[in-house]
């Protein structure tokens, strides 16, 4: 078979992934090369060659190039068997991003599998466990692929040691993606999990975001002792056709009224679109929505991963999009399969 040729030079490692995924999905080898071109680091990290390994396990595949450092990678898929499978990243890098590069071959695998994945829970830059659990799989839902999630251990950069489980469900009816207006606001919330670190510093945090994102079911949760501190700000909206978190993690040096106006301020943002769909969901959707058979939703100006993520998916399906600029910051994204 052909084997596809990616250059991976405008992006990170999510073109990675969606590579991994497809050519897990198709049968179809690729080579990537120019392993995340657009990072201040290039080349693949642990939590991407975790990655690379999850893809190679749930398929019988092999890569070649599959070291840290390394700038391109030959991959070549097996057969997909849904089983149980447990999976390591090593470092405080995301789990998350390890279930979503094998969720959609498992979702078209012959049954249902188990995942377990140990690593990070709630990472910068990486979409955090609730995230996952109330915004990534609802959508999902819509598309009629499923899976439940259980946090078994939270895990905080830098020290990781988090761990969560998927039970994930074969794909049985396919349907399109289509979510054009959020509707009217049924709930919000701001949830601040944090573990040894004075409470203060989750409180300080979560009334930063109620200032900014006036909100009244608002809580600081002080998680039982663990690997390593950590404290994340999530706010959540939820409308009647769809959801959206904004979230940030606690820094050094970057103080707990930043890090909660910074999240509250994130979903007010994206409210004051009107669009369906948040920043890092409308990336997230592109491959799950290719598999589905395409759709349309509206969502605010998205950042470079819609773009590098698009061209990935067309390289293995051959996909168009089109893009309609709807004024006020809200645009329409079109995926035809
Ligand atoms: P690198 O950028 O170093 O290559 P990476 O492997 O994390 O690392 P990216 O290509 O940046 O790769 O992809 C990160 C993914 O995490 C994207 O899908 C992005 O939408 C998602 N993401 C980042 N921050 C959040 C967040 N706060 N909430 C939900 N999703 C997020």
């Amino acid at each position: 078979m052909k084997v596809i040729s990616l250059d991976g030079s405008a992006g990170g490692g999510q073109m990675l992934r969606t590579a991994l995924s497809l050519s897990v999905v198709t049968g179809q080898p690729f080579r990537m090369n120019h392993l995340r071109g657009a990072r201040r680091k290039p080349g693949l990290m642990r939590q991407h060659l975790a990655c690379v390994r999850a893809a190679c396990a749930i398929s019988g595949g092999t890569a070649d190039g599959a070291e840290i450092g390394s700038t391109e990678l030959v991959f070549r898929a097996g057969k997909v068997r849904s089983g149980t499978y447990e999976f390591a990243v090593g470092t405080a890098g995301s789990t998350g991003l390890v279930l979503q590069t094998v969720l959609p071959a498992l979702w078209q695998a012959g049954g249902a599998s188990e995942v377990k994945i140990f690593g990070g829970t709630h990472n910068p830059m990486a979409p955090p466990f609730e995230f996952l659990e109330r915004v990534y799989l609802p959508a999902l839902a819509k598309m009629g692929a499923r899976a439940q999630l259980e946090l078994k251990e939270s895990g905080f950069a830098p020290v990781g040691g988090g761990c969560i489980l998927a039970k994930v469900e074969p794909w049985e009816s396919r349907m399109s993606f289509d979510v054009q207006e959020p509707g009217e606001l049924v709930a919000s919330s701001i949830r601040v999990p944090f573990r040894e670190l004075p409470v203060s510093i989750a409180g300080r945090m979560m009334d930063a975001a109620v200032q900014v994102f006036p909100c009244e079911d608002a809580q600081v949760k002080a998680l039982p002792a663990g690997p390593g501190m950590g404290v994340a700000c999530l706010v959540e909206a939820e409308f009647q056709h769809t959801r959206e978190m904004t979230c940030t993690f606690g820094a050094q040096g970057v103080s707990a009224e930043r890090l909660g106006r910074r999240a509250g301020k994130a979903m007010r943002d994206w409210m004051g679109t009107g669009s369906a769909v948040g920043r890092h969901l409308a990336d997230q959707l592109l491959l799950p929505m290719a598999l589905a058979g395409g759709g349309s939703f509206t969502t605010m100006s998205p950042d470079s991963h819609v773009e590098t993520n698009l061209s990935v998916i067309h390289a293995f399906l051959g996909t168009q999009h089109v893009w309609e600029d709807l004024g006020s910051g809200r645009l329409r994204l079109t995926l035809h399969p």
